[in-house]
């Protein structure tokens, strides 16, 4: 899962963002209002955690902006205590959920879990079943046909992107900005190089899951039977 983390207070926005890595979230951070606003216009994002007061533009219109946009990425709305208004405000702007500051990172970890739930694709443990693999977010273990073992965090990444898309190809450029970033310098080699670590696994672990190459578009999870031809 992306996260954009989008809080001014730098020491804290670096200190939050690192245990959510740890949790194996990938983050991305932004310090004011408007480089929140561009980056969670990109799309790209599976949560984004906006702190409501910010320079350049406040959070409620950062969010507001972002459901005029048409964008239903979920949002959890970081507001002090003596924010109440802030809270009925960011309601109406369309928040999905609140945290009130200082919190434990623990308690925005459980509304992350959550408010994945609440898209219908995580289970409460955190796993994800396509076919017949369960792909567990949090330990990174992939278990299918008896077995059981962990991924890389790329590997994760990569298999997370292609359960949650399903029915749809990914491209190789939404991989690398997932996984490595823009600015990395990744290209689609070291997608394929991904791809292939990942197709090995599951065909030791799965009778039926495989990492269809979709020619000009992406990669597609797709559950083969016997009778299906290769396309
Ligand atoms: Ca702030």
């Amino acid at each position: 899962m992306k996260i954009l983390y989008v809080e001014d207070e730098k020491y804290m926005a670096r200190a939050v963002a690192q245990v959510l890595r740890k949790n194996n979230y990938s983050v991305d951070l932004a310090h004011d209002g408007e480089s929140g606003l561009d980056l969670a216009c990109s799309g790209l994002y599976d949560i984004v955690v906006l702190d409501v007061m910010l320079p350049k533009r406040n959070g409620i219109s950062v969010l507001s902006a972002m459901r005029k946009q048409g964008l239903e990425t979920p949002v959890i709305m970081l507001t002090a205590k003596s924010e109440i208004e802030d809270k009925v405000a960011g309601l109406d702007s369309g928040a999905d959920d609140y945290l009130t500051k200082p919190f434990q990172t623990d308690e925005l970890l459980a509304r992350l879990r959550a408010l994945g739930r609440r898209k219908g694709q995580l289970v409460p443990d955190n796993t994800l079943v396509f076919g017949d693999i369960e792909f567990n977010h949090n330990t990174l273990n992939l278990s299918g046909s008896g077995k059981s073992f962990r991924l890389t965090l790329k590997e994760g990444q990569l298999l997370e992107m292609l359960i949650l898309n399903k029915g749809q190809a990914v491209s190789a450029n939404s991989i690398i900005e997932k996984l490595w970033g823009w600015d990395s310098g990744a290209d689609d080699g070291y997608v394929q190089v991904q791809v292939s670590f990942l197709r090995k696994k599951l065909a030791l672990i799965s009778e039926t899951v495989r990492i269809k190459t979709i020619r000009g578009v992406g990669y597609l999870l797709v559950e083969e039977t016997e009778n299906q031809t290769d396309v």
